[in-house]
């Protein structure tokens, strides 16, 4: 059989632990025998990261600016434990925040859905896609315990020295206080990642705040999106005839557990972190959990929500056999390939993704899958190791 041909190459960053050993079982088993897989591979693996004082992790996102699509495994996050067992030179930081910085993106989580496992919420039939602003808001306030009686002020100096001043709180006893920001760039900047993603995937989508009691804060929010949509997605967003619109949280929140699925629903900061462990819980598993960061410009690094699955490693490296989910990493190379294939004009690139899909898909829903998936299937189910697991996907394939 002749090799589905790509043009230009994926950002392949590899990562650690378990998810470094599915990583390449993945390839070898599902996409090496059919692809003619073109990547420029960059090695993030907390070893060779510490080896280039973590330049490698700003070079591979310097890579994703580039050629626009990237494919990303799970990694460490070093902590103290981490720094002695790896012999760090530092504690660097997370990689997923350095790319973050570095591409300007905001996160898309979705989880993969195979009947027979099936969401808490009974109406829902296709994923709700989370994106949550990772910028800003209560992540990066400033807190003030406030020790009795006097009063509160939140006050602004411009450059030119003018004050703008309002008092908070006449405080009669003790309380507490604290200022919260955001900026109209990164605001901007989340808005427009949404809107890309929503045209790439067309699917609707939805924004939510609390703009009724939070007037001028959460309103900003909701005019720079409706500003950025009526000037530069709307006729798109037409063409492709999908929807944006902006509720109340409130609202959203009903609607969203009334709805069928298949939308794009957009969060401040606090409101994602809160929603997105909501939806991913009831929707099931956080193996099944995908992600993909997509920056104001229209880049795409796509990856797994969960890490390394450190307790897995640590038996394998034991040599016992694992049972290890490989499905939200799989989906990752097929959502990359999949891009890549549209960007580049790869029907069959893109057809190939479509099938490793359908053949996961296949595998669970006849009853064989990892062992995590065992106990919320309904009907009989076989538990496999994450080799049998792949090998059978690799024969519906
Ligand atoms: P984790 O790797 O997501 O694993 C937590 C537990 O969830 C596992 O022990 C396992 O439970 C279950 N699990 C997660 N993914 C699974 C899969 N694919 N198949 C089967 N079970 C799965 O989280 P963690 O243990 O908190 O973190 C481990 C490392 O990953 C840390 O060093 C952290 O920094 C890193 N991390 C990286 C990313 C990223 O790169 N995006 C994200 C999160 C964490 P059982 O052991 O009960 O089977
Ligand atoms: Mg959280």
């Amino acid at each position: 059989m002749e090799k589905i041909r790509m043009i230009t190459p994926l950002v392949e960053m590899d990562g650690d632990e378990m998810t470094r050993i599915l990583w390449q079982k993945i390839k070898d088993k599902l996409i090496l025998p059919y692809v003619d897989l073109k990547t420029e591979y960059y090695d993030l693996g907390l070893k060779h990261r510490d080896e280039t004082d973590d330049q490698v992790t700003v070079d591979s996102a310097n890579a994703t600016l580039k050629y626009g699509v990237a494919v990303k495994c799970a990694t460490i996050t070093p902590n103290a434990q981490r720094v002695e067992e790896y012999n760090l030179k530092q504690m660097w930081k997370s990689p997923n925040g350095t790319i973050r910085a570095i591409l300007d993106g905001t996160v898309f989580r979705a989880p993969v859905l195979v009947k027979g496992v099936s969401p808490s919420v009974r109406t829902w039939q296709a994923p709700i896609t989370i994106a949550r602003h990772a910028y800003g808001d209560v992540y990066k306030n400033t807190e003030l315990r406030v020790p009795g009686a006097g009063k509160a002020e939140i006050v602004f100096t411009a450059e030119d020295g003018t004050e703008t001043r309002q008092t908070i709180m006449n405080f009669t006893g003790a309380g507490v206080i604290q200022g919260q920001h955001n900026t109209d760039k990164s605001i901007a900047s989340f808005a427009h990642s949404c809107f890309q993603y929503a045209l790439s995937v067309k699917q609707d989508l939805w924004f939510s705040t609390k703009d009724t009691i939070s007037k001028t804060y959460d309103h900003r929010f909701k005019d720079i999106f409706a500003e950025l949509y009526e000037t530069q997605y709307k006729a798109a967003f037409e063409a492709a005839g999908i929807e944006y619109f902006y509720t109340l949280i409130d609202d959203a929140v009903a609607r969203v557990i009334r709805s069928k699925g298949g939308f794009i629903w957009a969060l401040k900061n606090y409101d994602g972190d809160v929603m997105s462990d909501m939806i991913a819980t009831a929707f099931g598993s956080l193996a099944m959990m995908t992600s993909v960061l997509v920056s104001p410009n229209g880049q795409y690094e796509y990856e797994a929500a969960h890490g390394t699955v450190t307790r897995h490693y640590y038996r394998y490296l034991k040599g016992e056999e694992t049972s290890t989910n490989p499905v939200a990493t799989i989906f990752a190379w097929t959502g990359a390939l999949r891009k890549r294939g549209e960007l580049d004009g790869l029907a069959d690139l893109c057809a190939f993704a479509d099938k490793l899909e359908k053949a996961t898909i296949a595998t669970i829903e006849s009853g064989k899958m990892t062992k995590d998936l065992v106990a919320l299937y309904e009907g009989e189910a076989e538990g496999l190791n994450s080799d049998a697991f792949l090998d059978a996907i690799a024969a519906n394939l």
